[in-house]
């Protein structure tokens, strides 16, 4: 196989988004050896080559064609678009897939002790951001006028130190704004791990493991939203212990040696069963409830 028919993935060398995007390679079925500091790793069983960078480098060698995936999380993607359009330079790429990963929000945060008043409070104030753009076409639907103060890290810290006003900033859970005497008021971007190409015309070799690639991700994805579920169930309460199962499609329903009234039911299920379903299910006399994880999944 020719060397440029290698399909190259890029994604972040260390970071929130390197654990979870490895494993998803792994997961696919890629073999990579990816140590520590090392910039490229070749795939042993596919013509695949991962290169390990920085995320906010990730948008650019995609839209400049240097590589032909990547994993990255949408808020840098957006980033980078608005950057090049204000910039007027090309910006073409395309989303292939979101991913279950990289969970985050970027929102407005100000300090606790300030009276919040709706988003007009930020007219005419400082905000420290990493994400300049980004902020700026939020503001600029608002009509709303606000100045950035650019910050690649530690954006937190902003207020308190007499550098702005408000922050705006990448949130899963909000204790690190909490942690630094600040309060969550607006969500400016929702965002998530994706994977992006550059773009559709692929070579008919990479078009076919790209192919490949999504259906194994898409499967890897619905795996992990979906249980396997196991019980018994008295005959005469199928129709109930069924209707219980929310995203069940069909059960299967198999005999158990020496017992007519009661059916073992296998399913999987779009959702995890919680501990009040499980309750609910053992008052209608199933037993033997069992809720497995799935590990892979292609229908
Ligand atoms: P790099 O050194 O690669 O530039 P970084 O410090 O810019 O890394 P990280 O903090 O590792 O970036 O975050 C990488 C991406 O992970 C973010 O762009 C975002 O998509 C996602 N992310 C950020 N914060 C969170 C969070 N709290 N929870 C989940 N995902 C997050
Ligand atoms: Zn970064």
């Amino acid at each position: 196989m020719l060397c440029n028919e290698r399909l190259r993935i890029a994604m972040q060398k260390s970071g929130r988004l390197s654990k979870d995007s490895k494993k998803l390679l792994l997961q696919c079925g890629i073999k990579i050896n990816l140590k520590k500091n090392q910039l490229i790793a070749f795939a042993e069983n596919m013509p695949i080559d991962v290169m390990c960078v920085r995320d906010d480098d990730i948008p650019g060698l995609v839209m400049d064609g240097i590589v032909d995936l990547g994993i990255v999380g949408k808020n840098v993607v957006e980033e980078e678009l608005l950057k090049r359009k204000s910039e007027k330079k090309e910006c073409i790429f395309f989303i292939l897939i979101n991913l279950d990963f990289g969970i985050c929000r970027l929102s407005l945060g100000i300090p606790i002790s300030s009276h919040y008043t709706g988003i007009n409070f930020f007219k005419n104030t400082k905000i420290a951001t990493s994400y300049p753009y980004i902020l700026k076409n939020f503001f600029l639907k608002k009509n709303i006028f606000f100045k950035s103060f650019v910050l690649n890290g530690s954006v937190e810290v902003a207020p308190r130190i007499g550098l702005s006003d408000a922050i705006c900033d990448l949130i899963s859970t909000g204790a690190t704004l909490e942690a630094n005497g600040l309060r969550e008021v607006s969500v400016v971007y929702s965002s998530r791990a994706c994977l992006i190409s550059k773009s559709k015309n692929f070579s008919s070799v990479k078009k076919k493991l790209i192919d490949k690639l999504i259906t194994r991700i898409n499967g890897i994805i619905k795996a992990r939203e979906s249980k396997y579920i196991m019980l018994h169930a008295p005959v005469k309460k199928l129709t109930e212990v069924v209707n219980l199962l929310k995203g069940v499609k069909k059960p299967t329903i198999l005999k158990l040696a020496g017992d007519k009234n009661t059916v073992a039911l296998h399913m999987v299920s779009s959702e995890n069963l919680f501990w009040e379903t499980m309750e609910k299910l053992k008052s209608l006399g199933a037993s033997s409830i069992l809720v497995l994880p799935i590990e892979k999944m292609m229908e």
